[in-house]
């Protein structure tokens, strides 16, 4: 009985010490857990995109907005780019185009938990970055920003690895496809990117906030969504 307890004291001292030792230092096994581990490397990769400067947009923007979601999404929506109540949450599509997103994904039985959403830059790209608390400040990315930006996308598609890329509006499907073709051309249509090494499937469809200024074009995008539920089913 005696040298049960004596070997219990023991155990219970050697937990008590790599407890401790655990607290302030991983061991090498947890360290490449947490390499593995998709929820911790978008933290990380935020906390890198929060103190980037790499463009311009960095020196006006409030918060960064990296993105919001499933670490193992299947389907990963990719944004413009962060507007005015995005650049003051931190969070992609918030307002009423992101209250619409919300309610396409919920049609299609999807929701922000579920699924990843991100944007091309990940900073509010300004028309007068002088008055950053003016409403309609918006301006979409140029070129040289979505440069700047992209590897931070690339990385996350890296880490969720989707099996399918849903692009909202014109900014994000030209960046993806590296396409200069019309939003009317390229909407709808299916197509394979390799995106980090891997090959995934793309699908490009209208913007919530373009929803919102002509709402004829909701017939497409349910169109797309109907589409998109089907890959994700087969
Ligand atoms: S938009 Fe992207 S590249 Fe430009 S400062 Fe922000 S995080 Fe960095």
């Amino acid at each position: 009985m005696r040298t049960e307890l004596l070997e219990l004291s023991r155990r219970l001292r050697r937990r008590v010490r790599d407890d401790r030792a655990a607290a302030w230092k991983l061991s090498p096994a947890a360290e490449s857990g947490a390499a593995s581990d998709p929820a911790l490397r978008l933290r990380r990769l935020a906390e890198r995109i929060e103190a980037c400067r790499l463009c311009g947009l960095g020196a006006a923007r409030i918060k960064s907005v990296p993105g919001v979601g499933c670490p193992r999404a299947r389907v990963m929506f990719i944004g413009e780019g962060p507007g005015f109540s995005e650049d003051r949450r931190g969070e992609p599509f918030v307002g009423r185009a992101g209250e619409l997103l919300d309610r396409i994904l919920a049609a299609i039985g999807l929701s922000r938990e579920t699924v990843f959403i991100a944007n091309v830059v990940k900073c509010h790209p300004m028309k007068d970055p002088a008055a950053r608390d003016a409403r309609a400040n918006d301006r979409p990315p140029a070129p040289e920003e979505t440069a700047a930006c992209r590897p931070y996308l690339d990385e996350q598609i890296a880490i969720v690895r989707p099996a399918v890329l849903v692009t909202l509006g014109l900014s994000a499907a030209r960046c993806l496809l590296a396409s200069e073709e019309p939003m009317g051309r390229l909407r709808g249509r299916w197509s394979k990117v390799v995106v980090a090494g891997s090959e995934l499937d793309l699908l490009p469809t209208y913007h919530p906030a373009a929803l919102l200024r002509n709402p004829a074009l909701k017939k497409d995008v349910w169109a797309d969504m109907k589409a998109l539920k089907s890959r994700l089913e087969a």
